[in-house]
């Protein structure tokens, strides 16, 4: 049994009932949600979006391995309203990296698992610059250890408050 910590996210229709359904589903395909964040919203990152990002952490508990993980998230997103394609064509319009969508699931940790790999980079990679990712983290596992760095979550996200502080004008 692995302890893995999914964020979900996205900024497109119903937010409450697609992380509920999200959350369903992950229950009963990945493994069973140990505990489950508030949901959170914030302004989009890394690209202009009109609408607001509502995020939620989960941690699970999973027999699957991470590439069977990756797997069934994807599936959920695709069936829950997913269009890459689309994405793509948002993307090239407007030259961000981002796009916006009804729904994102991201692998944060499996356990203190390292991976990185070209389909699947844990813990993910951009983790530690992300507040609207740590903040749900920190609610269900804020003393959970960077696998790579050791600090713990609540420590990152520590660090990119303060970070914010001393920057401002
Ligand atoms: P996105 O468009 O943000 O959902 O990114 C999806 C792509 O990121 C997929 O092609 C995944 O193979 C890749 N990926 C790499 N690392 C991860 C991770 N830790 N969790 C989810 N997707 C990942």
């Amino acid at each position: 049994m692995a302890r893995v910590a999914l964020l979900l996210g996205g900024n497109e229709g119903d937010m409450k009932r697609t992380l509920q359904t999200a959350q369903r589903l992950i229950n009963e395909r990945v493994g069973a949600v140990m505990r489950c964040s508030h949901r959170y919203q914030s302004e989009a990152w890394g690209f202009n979006a009109t609408l607001p990002f509502t995020n939620q952490a989960l941690e699970i508990s999973t027999d699957l391995r991470p590439l069977e993980v990756l797997d069934a998230i994807q599936q959920i997103e695709n069936e829950l309203g997913r269009n890459r394609a689309a994405e793509q064509i948002e993307k090239a319009a407007t030259g961000a990296r981002y796009a916006s969508r009804p729904i994102d699931i991201d692998i944060i940790f499996y356990g203190s698992e390292i991976i990185d790999e070209e389909r699947l980079r844990i813990p993910h990679p951009l983790l530690a610059e992300r507040q609207f990712a740590l903040q749900p983290l920190a609610e269900i596992m804020r003393s959970f250890p960077h696998p790579v760095t050791g600090k713990s979550v609540g420590e990152m996200l520590d660090a990119l408050r303060t970070e914010e502080v001393t920057t401002e004008p």
